[in-house]
């Protein structure tokens, strides 16, 4: 599955193509924003139940989750609520979109509640990582190799179209 390595360059280059003021912030914001998904790993690290892949990878909680941050940094910033919204919901859904392309996973829950199948690629990019293995495996080579390539390729092409 990607990590927060393919999921925060993806932010930062998206964060920096949309149209978000170039602040130090959104650039933190989008960085944020693309690994929020994957905070579902504490409740199920609290409760021990299976939270990760479900609920917040679904384009309903990404709706929610821009409407409610659009609204609390435009409270607090005074920046457009209409930009601030579609920049997170596209740099959230950048998440989804990347999960889905993951082996060694079902997928995502990505209809929810509508549906609880869960949803992936016909075809699969992102290598799986067996954390039980634990910190430092010879297995995860390919994994960050996969994940380097393609953030060092995302960032070219941002550079390319600057
Ligand atoms: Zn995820």
């Amino acid at each position: 599955m990607p990590s927060p390595i393919a999921h925060g360059v993806t932010g930062y280059v998206l964060s920096n193509s949309l149209p978000l003021k170039k602040l130090n912030f959104y650039l933190f914001y989008g960085v944020f924003v693309a690994i929020a998904p994957d905070f579902d790993f504490i409740p199920q690290w609290i409760t021990g139940e299976k939270f990760h892949r479900g609920v917040t990878h679904s384009l309903v909680f990404a709706l929610a989750f821009s409407l409610i941050a659009a609204g609390l940094i435009h409270y607090s910033r005074k920046d457009s609520y209409k930009l601030i919204f579609f920049c997170t919901f596209i740099i959230y859904s950048s998440h989804l979109f990347l999960d889905m392309f993951s082996m060694g996973s079902p997928g995502i829950k990505l209809l929810f509640p509508f549906s609880n199948d869960y949803i992936r690629a016909s075809f699969l990019i992102f290598p799986p990582i067996d954390y039980t293995l634990g910190l430092f495996h010879p297995s995860y080579l390919v994994f960050l190799g996969v994940e380097l390539g393609y953030s060092i390729l995302l960032l070219i092409l941002l550079r390319i179209v600057k």
